[in-house]
């Protein structure tokens, strides 16, 4: 799931490959190791924590003289964060690195131990390692694929043999990349990881393998050489910094109005964007935000366009029974477009003959290439662990879906969209510019241990969205509701003081999420709105200009986003990496 870097070539390799890492730590990571190998000797430094730590015990040994290498940054699904969990793993002649989860595992584990392995470690990825070595004879690809042949789950794998001046790596469900530059070639998980040093790159696809060498690489698949195009990417290093800002979150939010005037400029007429309008039902499919931004979008397809949609998280999508029985288009929204759940969700909408359309950043991705539409989103490089800009752009290109769709179907009357982005970009500036008006909030609640926030509509959607920006960079304990479902158990949990922040966007309900808001004052609560009308006997009251309904959201979102961001960085949190959480989940 978290990370890979793998080098041969001319540059210094130690540098090249803790580069590598650091610039792979926003995926989120428990523990690093590296492994550096010549003809006979390999190398393995490990270590739990932070990539400083690796890099401090690489300074205190002396290090092989070597100029293959590769690395990792784990995020544990089996075994704990500790030193001999942390990968490179080494098996009798193999040494590698994995992204991903061997199902198996215990399976197999059992298998190999009544061969006589024994294992230093409780992770699956040791057992993969000791599956190749055990089918291991003098031809490492047959060894490896016999032993992905047995193999439940998912991976990639950069490789080490022994007596082997080669890197091996090969994938399946989980990204992997070849870069070329002069000096040499890597093999990396994603491209920030190599962007410092190239950004040409060929993107592998499922089961095919990579052997580099000094001079040159090959991949085949089934045993036959192919031949692939080199691609090269816009993303330079500088974007990939943090600029001024004092974390890559606060650095995304601030560049959404940029981005937003991108996306409006892309996506202006209705030929610019797929017909949905055509379809009779929509599956609206994604994990955690995506999500999220699925449910904005359902509301704002069946209430301004009349098509009748549904919202699931891919990972129970992907298992449930589900009706095909309509004209269906199953969108899949995902920032990586790696989300395991994800892909495993389009790709049962497309062995149903369902037509996809995919809302993705990387252009790349398994989903934007396997998917039968695409739309994408001009984020640029999403560092923060929490998303911020991608999110807000998945929701805009669903205000513009269902702007289109309501113009074909009649429902609408076109409106001067030019002179409506105008205005959406110059309130979202000044959103945006407001930061001490989010502080001073902030600073009322950032003690608290539990928040709530309530909407009803499009407005607990976003609330949804908020609750969970707050707690996984906070670690402060928050929930979402219908405003008018509080009542009927959670308003238990409502003491004197306790933060309650109400959205009001959509003014035909606004009365009665009111009324939901004063039986928690009543309470004792702290109450906070975020409304599109001032309401009076609030003092924290921050009121948002009238949009368009189509476009309400995104000024709602960045002020959620902001005061997250504010409670965060007055907890001291650890704000761009969040703990236990990693940027692309491309593990079940
Ligand atoms: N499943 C492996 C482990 O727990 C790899 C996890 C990862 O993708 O970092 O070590």
């Amino acid at each position: 799931m978290c990370g890979i870097i793998g080098y041969i070539g001319k540059k210094s390799l130690d540098e090249v490959l803790i580069e590598g890492l650091k610039n792979l730590e926003y995926r989120g990571y428990d523990s690093s190791g590296i492994a550096l190998q010549n003809f006979n000797d390999v190398q393995i430094i490990k270590s739990s924590g932070k990539i400083k730590e690796l890099e401090k015990k690489l300074q205190e040994i002396n290090l092989i003289n070597s100029n293959i290498g590769i690395a990792h940054t784990r995020w544990a699904t089996h075994g704990n964060p500790n030193i001999e969990n942390a990968h490179p793993h080494q098996v009798g002649n193999i040494t590698l690195v994995h992204n991903g989860i061997i199902e198996n595992a215990n399976e197999l584990r059992q298998k190999l131990t009544k061969e006589g392995v024994k294992f230093k470690s409780q992770t699956d990825t040791e057992v993969l390692c000791a599956l190749i070595n055990f089918y291991y004879k003098n031809d490492i690809s047959s060894a490896i694929k016999k032993a992905l042949k047995e193999v439940k789950g998912s991976y990639a794998l950069a490789i080490l043999v022994k007596k082997d001046e080669s890197i091996y790596a090969i994938k399946k469900d989980s990204p992997l990349i070849v870069g070329i530059d002069k000096d040499g070639y890597f093999i990396a998980s994603d491209i920030s990881a190599i962007i410092k040093y190239t950004n040409k790159y060929i993107v592998l696809e499922e089961n095919e393998l990579v052997k580099l060498s000094q001079n040159d690489y090959i991949i085949t698949k089934n045993n036959k050489i192919i031949k692939k195009s080199i691609q090269s990417t816009e993303i330079d290093f500088e974007s990939i910094t943090k600029s001024n800002y004092k974390h890559y979150m606060l650095k995304e939010i601030m560049e959404e109005e940029i981005l937003l005037e991108k996306t409006f400029n892309i996506y202006n007429d209705k030929d610019s964007l797929i017909d949905i309008s055509k379809y009779e039902e929509i599956h609206i499919i994604g994990c955690g935000s995506a999500m999220y931004a699925g449910m904005v979008g359902k509301t704002l397809l069946e209430e301004k366009s009349n098509i009748r949609c549904y919202v699931e998280c891919a990972s129970e999508y992907r298992y449930k029974k589900i009706f095909y029985d309509r004209k269906t288009l199953v969108i899949l929204i995902s920032q990586s477009g790696e989300t395991a759940d994800t892909i495993a969700a389009m790709r049962k909408a497309k062995e149903n003959k369902i037509d996809t359309l995919a809302i993705v950043n990387v252009k790349t991705s398994t989903i934007a290439r396997e998917s039968d539409y695409k739309i994408f989103i001009e984020a640029g490089k999403e560092i923060a662990v929490a998303t911020t800009k991608a999110y807000l752009l998945q929701i805009t290109i669903f205000s513009l879906l269902a702007y289109f769709s309501s113009i074909n179907k009649h429902i609408l009357k076109e409106i001067n969209l030019k002179e409506e982005e105008k205005n959406i970009l110059s309130h979202l500036k000044n959103i945006l510019e407001q930061r001490k008006k989010y502080y001073e909030i902030a600073k009322k609640i950032f003690q608290e241990e539990d928040i709530y926030f309530i909407g009803r509509g499009i407005d607990y959607s976003l609330c949804l969205e908020g609750s969970l920006k707050l707690k996984e960079i906070s670690y402060i304990h928050s929930e979402a509701y219908q405003a008018g479902e509080l009542k009927h158990g959670t308003i238990a949990l409502i003491n004197k003081n306790t933060p309650v922040i109400a959205i009001i966007s959509d003014q035909n309900i606004a009365d009665k999420t009111l009324s939901n808001i004063e039986e928690v004052k009543s309470r004792g609560a702290n109450v906070i709105i975020i409304s599109t009308k001032k309401i009076s006997n609030y003092e924290n009251n921050i009121v948002v200009p009238k949009i368009s309904d189509f476009f309400q959201p995104i000024l709602i979102i960045p002020i959620l986003q902001l005061i997250a961001y504010e409670v965060a960085n007055l907890r001291n949190c650890d704000i761009d990496k969040p703990k236990n959480l990693a940027k692309s989940v491309t593990v079940e």
